[in-house]
């Protein structure tokens, strides 16, 4: 009988081979450019229609190839960059293994059109499906042309993973945006449905930095500079306030060679505890220079991962640099002032706290009329005491009584006073209830938020004067695929020439605070929502995030009167008990558990 293994046909091979190359349009356009900066390109333009699926060009002035190169060249592994086994512990080039071209001819229509310097005419090839059609002769300049068309058509599957071309459009706009920052010394164009997106010359880092990501995050930038040992560490680092919700805006070189590696981002982000707030993330350059025997890049396909050597070392080594560059730079004198929007209330300082607390409590002593005496508790009002403000409520309601309002379970609670002033401690029976006030305003907000959106009535303010914003190429195209959504949030944003953006309008919400970034961070979240999310889902996730920043964080004095007011709010919220992000908003300490602290037995009921 005969045997039932056989090698796969070459051709089959390569489209397998494809799906982990080539998982969208901007893959191909990231490997076709690698390929250019190897052959020594110093310019590289780059053209794309229909977010690459119509056609995917890219032009080179690199070395170009002979005809016997070219028709290799779409050969399975076959690589001008690796000969020996002994190379591949040593590789300087941003490709190798030599799959990258078969690949994608594999599942598209390709026309590859080249010249080596030492011929006088060029050669072009054309395939389909990875078969050759046809080889001739074609005048050009030295250099290669590659264009990719109707990718995946014979490939359906793969077809449907496709999102919309403005979504893939941006991501091939982002991955370019690593490519030039890798290399500032070459010339990047990059046109899209025929509208030019960049052109960027050569220059410096800075240069390059701030042409791509836009005023607002080119002004501060500091270059950091460190050397240990045989690693060499140079970049830029931003402002901190200048922050990202995502990592987006890390970006990170290894050898030049982008990478997204974990160990990378968290000595990144380590280097930034206490800078940073939780949940945000710096934008910043970082090119890691290390022998290459010191680092592998053969882990994945896409060699966006790495392994190394001294794993502990090179971590340590980056936290240190990027902590030191924080601790000494210049803009941390501006950060200690308020952030734009924020109110200068929002850390007071112990002093002015203590003021506050007393100014309050006179006034409530004076328009009440008759003294109120913090019946049982009596907490000095010293800056040194962590509870900064506790008034017993005038009648405090019987313990085991139901609410006398009947407003629902927030209502119901005894309001003890006010912790640090974040939480709002309460009693409920014999327990101690702890609410954060920050996700109960948070949860508040997008209640209210939630029913004007679902009633096309989220209040809007225009702004004054028009701000401008710049975007990144993803964060555009989730602007220009939401417009509508947008604009009934409040958001009222026009394209302003080239990545700028007017922003004309603002949720009323956020029209205080920092509505720029709100606005960024909702378009980043946009990004990353999966297609089969339902229009509701997407809709509660924007309005999480307007919620989420309309509350300012920080210490905010309540008087009685607000606290009240807010537990009644909470009570006409679904979900009360947790913000819109899902953290508790309400936290609670048994009596019990208060007893076993104090090591009692007894079980005594305050009456
Ligand atoms: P790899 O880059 O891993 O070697 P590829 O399949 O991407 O594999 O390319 C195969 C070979 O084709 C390369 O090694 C290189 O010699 C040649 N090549 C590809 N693109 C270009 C280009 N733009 N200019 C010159 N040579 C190229
Ligand atoms: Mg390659």
């Amino acid at each position: 009988m005969a045997g039932r293994i056989r090698i796969l046909p070459e051709v089959l091979a390569n489209k397998i081979a494809a799906g982990e190359v080539v998982e969208r349009p901007a893959a191909v356009v990231k490997e076709l450019v690698e390929n250019s900066l190897d052959a020594g390109a110093r310019e590289i333009t780059v053209e794309i229609e229909a977010g690459g699926r119509r056609l995917i060009r890219v032009i080179d002035d690199g070395t170009g190839m002979s005809r016997e190169d070219a028709l290799l060249s779409l050969e399975r592994h076959a690589t001008s960059k690796l000969k020996t086994d002994a190379d591949l512990g040593a590789i300087t080039t941003l490709g190798f293994r030599g799959e990258a071209l078969p690949s994608i001819a594999s599942v598209s229509r390709v026309t590859l059109a080249t010249r080596s310097a030492d011929t006088v005419e060029g050669t072009e090839i054309y395939t389909e499906g990875g078969r050759i059609v046809s080889v001739k002769a074609h005048g050009m300049a030295v250099g290669t042309e590659i264009q990719v068309r109707n990718i995946f058509f014979n490939t359906p599957a793969r077809l449907k993973f496709m999102r919309s071309a403005e979504t893939e459009a941006g991501h091939v706009g982002d991955l370019l945006a690593r490519l030039a920052i890798s290399r500032p010394d070459v010339r990047f164009s990059y046109i899209c449905d025929g509208r030019s997106q960049f052109r960027l010359n050569p220059g410096t880092l800075v240069d390059r930095v701030a042409a791509l990501l836009g005023t607002e995050a080119s002004n501060g930038l500091t270059p950091l500079e460190s050397a240990a040992g045989e690693m060499k560490l140079h970049g830029l680092v931003s402002r901190p306030e200048l922050t990202r919700s995502t990592a987006s805006a890390i970006y990170t070189f290894i050898n030049g060679r982008f990478i997204r590696d974990k160990v990378v981002q968290h000595a990144i982000m380590q280097a930034y505890r206490g800078v940073l707030e939780k949940g945000r993330y710096p934008v910043l350059t970082l090119f890691i220079d290390l022998p290459v025997s010191e680092v592998d890049v053969n882990v994945h396909p896409t060699k966006h991962e790495v392994r190394f050597r001294e794993q502990g070392s090179v971590h340590d080594e980056i936290r240190n640099a990027v902590a030191s560059l924080l601790s000494k730079a210049p803009w941390l004198e501006i950060r200690r002032q308020p952030l734009r929007g924020e109110p200068s209330s929002a850390q007071p300082r112990p002093q002015e706290q203590r003021i506050e607390t007393v100014r309050e409590a006179l006034s409530r002593y004076a328009s009440t009329g008759h003294p109120q005496q913090p019946s049982g508790f009596n907490f000095p009002l010293s800056a040194s005491s962590r509870i900064s403000s506790v008034h017993a409520e005038e009648e405090r309601k019987h313990d085991d009584e139901p609410a006398a309002t009947g407003g629902g379970y927030y209502s119901s609670l005894s309001i003890l006073g006010q912790f640090n002033a974040m939480y709002i401690l309460c009693q409920s029976g014999p327990d101690l209830v702890l609410i954060d006030q920050h996700a109960a305003h948070e949860r508040i907000a997008f209640q209210q938020l939630r029913e004007q959106y679902a009633s096309e009535a989220v209040e809007s303010q225009g702004l004054l004067f028009p701000e401008t914003i710049d975007l990144s190429f993803a964060e555009a195209a989730s602007l220009k695929q939401n417009e509508q959504e947008l604009k009934r949030l409040g958001f009222d944003v026009e394209p302003f020439g080239g990545s700028t953006f007017a922003v004309k309008g603002v949720p009323r919400l956020v029209a205080n605070l920092d509505y720029l970034r709100t606005l960024r961070d909702i378009l980043v979240d946009l990004g990353q929502i999966s297609r089969s999310s339902s229009a509701e889902e997407i809709a509660d996730d924007m309005l999480a995030r307007i919620a989420c920043h309309s509350v300012v964080r920080g210490v905010r004095h309540l008087s009685l009167q607000e606290m009240r007011e807010l537990l009644k709010q909470m009570d006409q919220s679904d979900f009360a008990a947790t913000c819109p992000h899902g953290r508790p908003v309400l936290a609670r300490i048994t009596l019990g558990e208060i007893e076993k602290m104090f090591r009692r037995t007894v079980t005594t009921r305050v009456n």
